[in-house]
Parts: structure tokens; C-alpha cells; sequence
């Protein structure tokens, strides 16, 4: 039996969780597991410095530079990516298989990019995705939650602006939309998509 046929019989496709910058995806992620906490959501590599108060191996796995590049060049990470030309960041192959084999609704939450990569890298790998765009209830509203202080120079706000229409461009790529208007709404939301998907009755 090969790894898809696996994943079919004991549990659902890996949950793929995206959506514009300032749509307020990991706010309805962390809803969903207050709710829910036997969903797993994946805890990403990042050779950055703690800021204070998180901790390693819940916000994320923080390794130096060498260790990332070993890492990647073992084929650890189901993707990577280098965040404002500075830091890598990736998600740790391993324990998505083995969240995915023992049935566990298993998340990931991610940009548009990454998220485009996961579903480039699963199919190579056999593994099969549900992907989720989040959107914000409208354009305007977008908008408002990217310069909430309003404190961005013209030239920053245009960018954001432009940034904002092409992210929601993207929502025909994945094959569900959430709308984000009220962020319990669209946790119970995805709370049924998983349910659904991973046979779990509610
Ligand atoms: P921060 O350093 O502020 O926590 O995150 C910076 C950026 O890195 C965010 O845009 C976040 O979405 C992205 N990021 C965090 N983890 C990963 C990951 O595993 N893969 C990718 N591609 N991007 C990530």
C-alpha cells in the first residue's frame, strides 16, 4: 500500500491554512484550538532569535543557521522559505507524516507562498492537501486591518494596498474560502471542514 492509500484509510488530507497578510489566520487558528486542542498545528524551523516570551518548540523550533542548512539539505523540510532576506524559515517534514498517519487533524498555517509550495512539494511526495484561503469580509476591511494606526507613510499604505488586491487575487487557487468576519464564526467553520474531512463525529 503506498503512503496516499495509508493517509486515506486512517485519517484525512493535510489541512493547508492561508490567506492574505492581516486576514487574521493564526487569530482563527488559535480560536479553533482553544475549541478544538486535538488539532495539531505544525510548529515551523526558524534560525531567527526568540522574542521575548515565546518558546522553543511552541512558537517555534529556533536553530542556528548550520542546523537549518543541514537540516534542508537532509531533506527535513516540506518547505522553506527566507522571510525578509534575513532569516529561514521551514516546516518540519517528519511530524506532519506522523500526525497525518495516526488520524490526527493536522494544520499547517501559512502565506500564500508557502502555501503554494506545500501543495507543489505534497504532490511530489504522495501526500494529499486541503487548502483553505481565509478572506477578510471585504477588500475595505482588509485594508483597515493592514494600516490599523494608520501611522505607515503614503508610499508604505500604497504598497500594503497593492499587496492586499494581488494576496486576494490568489483565492481561486485553494479549494475553500472562509470568510473571516468574525473570527469564533470562521474557527467553528473550519472546525466542520475538519470534522468533516477527518470522520469525526460532532
Ligand atoms: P515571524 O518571524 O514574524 O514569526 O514570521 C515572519 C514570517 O515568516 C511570517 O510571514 C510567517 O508567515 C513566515 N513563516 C513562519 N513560519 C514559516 C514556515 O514554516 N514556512 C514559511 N514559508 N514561512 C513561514
Amino acid at each position: 500500500m503506498d503512503k496516499k492509500d495509508e493517509q486515506a484509510l486512517r485519517g484525512g488530507r493535510l489541512l493547508v491554512l492561508t490567506g492574505p497578510a492581516g486576514v487574521g489566520k493564526g487569530t482563527v487558528e488559535t480560536a479553533l484550538r482553544k475549541k478544538h486542542p486535538e488539532v495539531w498545528v505544525s510548529v515551523s524551523a526558524t534560525t531567527r532569535k526568540p522574542r521575548p516570551g515565546e518558546v522553543n518548540g511552541l512558537n517555534y523550533w529556533f536553530m542556528s543557521d548550520d542546523e537549518f542548512i543541514a537540516k534542508e539539505a537532509a531533506g527535513e523540510f516540506l518547505e522553506t522559505a527566507v522571510v525578509h532576506g534575513l532569516a529561514h524559515y521551514g516546516t518540519p517534514l517528519k511530524p506532519v507524516e506522523e500526525h497525518l498517519a495516526s488520524g490526527t487533524p493536522t494544520i499547517l498555517e501559512i502565506d500564500l507562498q508557502g502555501a503554494r509550495r506545500v501543495k507543489e512539494r505534497a504532490k511530489e511526495l504522495g501526500m494529499e492537501v486541503l487548502s483553505v484561503f481565509i478572506a477578510p469580509p471585504s477588500f475595505d476591511e482588509l485594508v483597515r486591518r493592514l494600516t490599523g494606526r494608520g501611522t505607515e507613510t503614503e508610499e508604505e499604505r500604497n504598497r500594503r494596498l497593492e499587496t492586499a488586491k494581488v494576496e486576494l487575487a490568489a483565492e481561486s487557487e485553494f479549494d475553500v474560502t472562509i470568510v473571516n468576519d468574525n473570527v469564533d464564526k470562521a474557527a467553528e467553520e473550519l472546525w466542520h471542514l475538519i470534522a468533516k474531512e477527518y470522520g469525526i463525529s460532532e
